[in-house]
């Protein structure tokens, strides 16, 4: 009987959020073909998903953990053949790094991307990559507040800039487990997370930190109970360097998102987003 047939939801049919937030091999710290990731986000039962492979940069910043600029054509046709009309669908983004003087930069290289959606993250305190394994040492010679509340600043800058869509891992510093009392944190974060409402951007629940010591999703619950407060949208991401963390722990993600208030999060095309109740 057919009516009995359609009662069972198709096992294609998308009962997890869009993961915003994934890389490809360019970056030469992640792996696989595209295609797999695709395939995980299928099995995973996606809304969609959108490559957003780290920005190239001109000036040579941090260019061992990023394609080079000459590579941005190459990443445009890594991601077109998989805009073919499947479902799940396939944008096409970048994660953005903001540090002081990359402004005039972006101003003129992001629009020219044509992007689905511009994360925009803050990977360095100075010359200091802070959340590379390999310069995780540092962490003991600094006081951990002082790198917090420096990092926040840049939050507040890129804020300021207008030329995201979405914060990317907002609270990165806890990534190695360097945690601030949650008094500390919520007198630094209100402020920042006050322009953020403001300037009319999204965060992301980054999921990878749980694959990292902290074991801990980026924001905090915390945090994300502050933003929720400030009616600031969210939308989910899993960082993955590899197709198999594609969705990684989104049914966790979206019941942190609903314990602290959340009903819905963000699609976005073309660099417009659009609110959509939670699956
Ligand atoms: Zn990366
Ligand atoms: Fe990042
Ligand atoms: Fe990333
Ligand atoms: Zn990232």
């Amino acid at each position: 009987m057919l009516s009995a047939m359609t009662t069972a939801p198709l096992a294609s049919s998308p009962h997890r959020p869009a993961d915003y937030h994934m890389h490809t091999p360019l970056c030469k710290h992640a792996s696989g073909a595209p295609e797999l990731y695709w395939q995980t986000a299928s099995a995973q039962g996606l809304q969609e998903i959108a490559f957003t492979d780290h920005a190239p940069d001109p000036t040579g910043y941090d260019a061992k953990y990023r394609m080079e600029p000459t590579q941005f054509d190459e990443y445009r046709r890594l991601i077109a053949p998989l805009q073919d009309g499947r479902t799940p669908p396939v944008l096409f983004g970048t994660e953005a790094d903001f540090y002081p003087g990359v402004e005039p930069y972006l101003t003129d290289w992001l629009p020219r991307g044509n992007f689905d959606l511009v994360l925009g993250s803050v990977h360095y305190l100075g010359d200091w990559g802070f959340d590379d394994p390999n310069n995780r040492h540092k962490w003991n010679d600094v006081d951990i507040k002082g790198a917090w509340k420096a990092y926040m600043d840049l939050i507040v800058g890129l804020t300021a800039t207008r030329l995201f869509d979405v914060i990317g891992h907002f609270d990165l510093p806890k990534k190695f487990g360097h945690r601030l009392r949650d008094r500390d944190l919520k007198d630094m974060v209100q402020p920042v997370l006050d322009r953020v409402m403001k300037a009319g951007l999204a965060i992301e629940i980054n999921t990878a930190g749980w694959r990292k010591e902290v074991a801990e999703a980026y924001p905090s619950p915390l945090i994300l109970s502050l933003a929720c407060e400030r009616g600031i949208p969210i939308c989910f991401g899993s960082d993955a360097h590899e197709p198999e963390q594609v969705g990684y722990r989104f049914d966790d993600a979206v019941r942190l998102a609903r314990e602290v208030g959340y009903t819905h999060s963000l699609m976005f095309r073309q660099r417009k987003p659009e609110s959509v109740p939670l699956p």
